[in-house]
């Protein structure tokens, strides 16, 4: 059971509170400094000043097109905040209406200031923002932040690894703004991660050096503590005198571990809230139960687009101090030297870490590739996809970003849009739904029992060829299509996403057992795959292998009556010598 805001009787210092409106005054006095913040960084800002007219868009046609919604908006702006359940029309109509027309950027840097003017035109700060409660749940028995701690609010990050669009960091400066109060960031950095590789590491503590520097220029304060969270964060809170912590969420199994034993070890007056900043509709809105499949959810999750697939507010120059003593600028070689992973495989060039990166990707993606995505997304040989799996995965953007700025090229590339969406907000939150409510996610226990039995049936089928681990990770098979998709993971970090599932059906097809067939498949993909050990990965390897959310097809040996794949199905859809002679695998001899 999870606890999810309610409406209750509120005091000033209470989490609860945050969702009251402001008084009059202290609207006023917020209006005043946020006016004044925004006047010195707005002038920085556009110091590559966009023309004139496309900032006046982005107040009026971006933002809402008729004359009526910008009204409505700019009340918002003026007057007192509604309260979450009024305001949801409103921001539906601010949503549909920002994908009425393409945007006007030409370049990487426009793009990147037609962001902040996104952000700026939606609200001054997350204070004067209708900010969802549902997208947010406290975990601890007591709500109420001590108004005298000196450390004021903390954001735990942990899955959601950036600063801006993410509503776990908006909603603690939120609560510290109210009550007045530093705010601070942390991150666990924990030496040894499951398989976890340099490559992982290096990847995710690029983006945490961005997102240091990103807390300097807004006066946030930034720690990276080494170590298990248990073990770190109380200790934090005490020496700190933090009197909130507010964390991110994950569906899986470590994650949570982590939740639950830093839930009981803070001291009992430190509240513990937890704020869904990884997916659009929060998990435990979209659904209270496991899904079936794509079809059961699908409405679930769409029906609650208007509400909130909003657009964000800034996080902005946080006016109460970092109370942690000014945190000391991380010392990254030190870290680096912690590490306890698997040094051999290292980092990719072709996916640079952080935020700036991930915002370049989704750019080249909207003007390039995006008008590709609907036709040749099954097709490993075209350029169409988006490619941001391993910034989503780290957190280092937010869906919902990449979705609101995919939605303002509806007018041009509609089937590409709402393909995209399909992917990026239904098909990653079912895969969340599965992990959060199947506890045997990543393993055959997990299936439903149609697939189990008919796997199971077929244990005693012949593999021919049977193939090791050593054997598939090497690259040794007689498919010259499934070495190649294997050395792009191995050299690239990835693979295309059609590959992805003719390769885990492929070891299923090989390997002796489905129950080694679905560990290789993981082993490997979290391995390799900068993306790896995500909920989408447990479900891909799970629906590949173990047809969950799919259906049962056709009887066939080995496989059952999970879906099949073939060499020819794969020459039907595109071009296969292509793509065995840009990664070179080759025909090895069947053993
Ligand atoms: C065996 C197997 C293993 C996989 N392992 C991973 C993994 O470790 N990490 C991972 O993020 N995805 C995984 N996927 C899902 C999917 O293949 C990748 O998300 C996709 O290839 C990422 O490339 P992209 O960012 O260019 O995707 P795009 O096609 O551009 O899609 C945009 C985003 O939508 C989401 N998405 C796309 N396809 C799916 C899907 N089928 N299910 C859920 N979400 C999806 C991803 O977040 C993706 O980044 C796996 C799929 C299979 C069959």
């Amino acid at each position: 059971m999870f606890l999810v805001y309610s409406a209750s009787p509120i005091s000033r210092g209470c989490v609860n509170g945050l969702f009251q409106p402001l008084t009059a005054d202290r609207a006023a006095t917020a209006r005043r400094y946020v006016m004044f913040t925004l006047a010195i960084n707005w002038r920085e800002c556009f110091k590559i000043i966009l023309p004139l007219h496309t900032m006046k868009r982005a107040k009026t046609t971006q933002a809402g097109p008729s004359k009526k919604a910008t009204k409505k908006q700019e009340g918002n702006r003026k007057d007192e905040p509604k309260d979450s359940q009024e305001s949801s029309e409103e921001e539906a109509s601010t949503s549909k209406a920002s994908f009425a027309s393409k945007p006007d950027y030409q370049n990487f840097d426009q793009f990147l200031t037609h962001l902040e003017v996104q952000r700026f035109s939606t609200a001054d700060s997350i204070k004067e923002f209708s900010f969802r409660k549902k997208r947010v749940r406290v975990l601890s028995k007591n709500e109420d932040v001590k108004e005298s701690s000196k450390g004021g609010v903390v954001y735990w990050m942990s899955r959601d690894g950036r600063v801006q669009d993410n509503w776990a960091l908006l909603f603690a400066q939120r609560l510290a703004l109210k009550l007045e109060l530093p705010l601070s960031v942390v991150f666990c950095l924990v030496p040894k991660f499951l398989n976890a590789t340099i490559r992982h590491y290096k990847f995710m503590m690029g983006g945490l050096q961005e997102v240091e520097q990103q807390c300097r220029t807004l006066d946030i304060s930034f720690h990276l503590l080494i170590g298990p969270p248990v073990e770190r964060l109380p200790e934090f809170v005490k020496t700190n005198d933090i009197g909130a912590v507010v964390c991110d969420f994950s569906p899986l199994r470590l994650p949570r571990q982590w939740v639950d034993d830093v839930g009981k070890a803070l001291p009992k007056s430190v509240p513990l809230v937890q704020v869904d900043a990884h997916n659009v509709v929060p998990l435990w809105v979209a659904s209270d139960k496991q899904e079936y499949a794509a079809r059961t959810i699908r409405n679930k999750i769409n029906s609650k687009l208007n509400e909130f697939l909003s657009e964000f507010p800034p996080v902005v120059p946080h006016p109460h101090g970092s109370g942690c003593k000014r945190s000391k600028p991380v010392d990254w070689p030190a870290a680096y030297a912690k590490l306890q992973c698997d040094m051999d495989v290292d980092e990719v060039q072709w996916a640079q870490p952080g935020y700036k990166a991930a915002c370049e990707q989704l750019y080249e993606f909207c003007s390039l590739r995006l008008r590709h995505f609907n036709d040749k997304r099954n097709d490993p040989t075209a350029d169409a996809l988006s490619g941001l799996s391993p910034w989503l995965h780290f957190g280092q953007i937010s869906a919902q970003r990449c979705a609101l700025e995919v939605q303002r090229f509806r007018g041009q590339h509609k089937a590409s849009a709402d393909a995209f969406c399909e992917e990026a907000i239904v098909r990653r939150e079912l895969a969340d739904n599965f992990c959060y409510y199947n506890e045997h996610y990543d393993s055959l226990k997990g299936l439903s029992s149609w697939a189990y039995q008919t796997l199971d049936a077929h244990r005693k089928d012949k593999r021919d060829p049977c193939y090791n681990l050593e054997e598939l990770e090497k690259s040794l098979t007689y498919d010259d299509l499934w070495n190649s998709a294997q050395l792009q993971l191995v050299r690239e970090g990835k693979m295309h996403g059609f590959l992805r599932m003719y390769w885990a059906k492929k070891i299923l097809e090989w390997t002796a057992t489905p129950e080694l067939a679905l560990e290789y498949a993981i082993l490997l993909n979290d391995k390799y795959s900068l993306d790896g050990r995500d909920p989408n990965g447990y479900v891909g390897c799970m629906w590949s292998i173990g047809g969950i959310h799919d259906m049962g097809w056709k009887e066939r040996a080995i496989f059952g009556k999970v879906r099949y794949m073939n060499y020819q199905g794969c020459r039907r859809k595109f071009d296969v010598n292509a793509f065995v002679m840009r990664y070179g695998g080759k025909v090895h001899k069947k053993k």
